[in-house]
């Protein structure tokens, strides 16, 4: 078994670069071979150790959150993380992963290869792939190096646009790259009294957002995500307050695409997240079961807090792609005033927005018919 393709130098070096994960052990000894990885059950000691590992597998793949009776966006994933070094009280690895090593895929060549094979099955489609399933894209690559690696690898691919989702603040390593404007950064969003409460490690809002700076300076377009939005007292406010501070550094004609969806979880996953985090307030507030089998707030609050954010939102970006996350068709129409007709005509949408507005990333427009009698991979 061969050594991965990562320089042991480089995680020295970078150990001390890193604010969010700076309390992070590294093991030195990178290749299964000399050391095999460990299995870590306990989810939180799992955080403490990275580990480079190969690829095993596929790892392309429909979002996991795919579901028939919503309406999705049929991004696909790649799942080169798994685990994250932050601790947001909601995050559902914490009732997810059986195995929570830290872990980050080094060999990116591979990576890029199952890339390839996949989306050369259908050349005319514009695929949007996020490296955040199992894990923040951004937050150890510092550490790891390997996502400024595949940055590079697939800007010359056509008809792939890759996004990185983070709360990290950490992008030095993505400033210089030839990304090409073939890879995406967008940043999950909460108002600073629940980023401080509730996503525990993260960066805070107003580091977020100097981020935000950087990487739109250097010449990325980026995308938000108001995914969970959390109830509290005061949130009218705080989102209001948000979206005055995020619009005062994103460019409206830089922002791809905005995905809103709200806080929810599986039923067991309310113990755990009690035990894990007892400061938090997330389980406190009025919930129902829905036909995924997950708890999230009333109808009636979400689409309350949709709509308020819908309506900002469409003062400061009213060109960017608006969509709900995981929620049937008639939340949708309460709040937007329309619906898609199905996932592949909301994919399809996507990609004629961007098309209309980023027509580099395409060399032909998008056909709805070919969206619409696509298989998936
Ligand atoms: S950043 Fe995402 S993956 Fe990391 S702990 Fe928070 S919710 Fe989980």
């Amino acid at each position: 078994m061969s050594k991965l393709p990562i320089k042991k130098a480089s995680f020295a070096a970078s150990l001390s670069q890193s604010k969010a994960v700076k309390q992070i052990k590294i093991n030195h000894t990178i290749g299964a071979e000399a050391e095999p990885m460990p299995r870590v059950k306990d989810y939180q000691s799992g955080k403490k150790h990275l580990h480079i590992q190969e690829k095993r597998g596929d790892i392309f793949h429909d979002c996991s959150s795919m579901h028939d009776d919503y309406i999705c966006c049929n991004v696909k994933v790649l799942a080169t993380v798994s685990n994250c070094p932050y601790e947001c009280s909601y995050c559902f690895l914490q009732n997810y992963l059986t195995d929570s090593t830290l872990s980050v895929i080094g060999d990116i060549d591979a990576i890029v290869t199952e890339v390839k094979q996949k989306v050369a099955k259908e050349p005319w489609r514009l695929f949007r792939i996020g490296t955040w399933e199992l894990g923040d894209s951004v937050a150890l690559e510092s550490l790891s190096g390997t996502t400024s690696e595949l940055v590079e690898a697939v800007a010359d691919i056509d008809n792939v646009l890759i996004e990185l989702r983070t709360k990290s603040d950490d992008v030095a390593s993505l400033l210089n790259l030839n990304h090409k404007g073939r890879t995406v950064v967008s940043w999950t969003v909460n108002p600073q009294e629940v980023v401080k409460r509730e996503e525990y490690r993260t960066a805070s809002i107003a580091e977020r957002i100097a981020a935000m700076k950087t990487i739109v300076d250097a010449g990325y377009p980026v995308a938000l995500h108001f995914d969970p939005m959390i109830h509290y007292p005061d949130w009218r406010e705080g989102y209001r307050e948000l979206l005055e501070q995020l619009f005062a550094v994103i460019p409206p004609e830089r922002l791809t695409w905005v995905s809103i969806g709200s806080l929810r979880f599986n039923p067991e996953m309310k113990k755990i997240m009690e035990s894990n985090y007892p400061g938090s307030h997330a389980t406190r507030a009025e919930m129902v079961l829905g036909d995924d089998g997950k708890v999230r707030y009333i109808k009636p609050l979400r689409v309350e807090m949709y709509q308020f954010l819908y309506e900002l939102l469409q003062r400061y970006a009213p060109e960017a792609y608006v969509y709900l996350c995981m929620e049937r068709w008639d939340v949708w129409q309460k709040v937007l005033g329309w619906q898609p007709e199905s996932t592949q005509h909301n994919d399809f949408l996507m990609a004629e927005n961007l098309y209309q507005r980023f027509p580099e990333l395409m060399s032909a427009p998008p056909l709805r018919e070919l969206y619409e009698s696509s298989d998936n991979l």
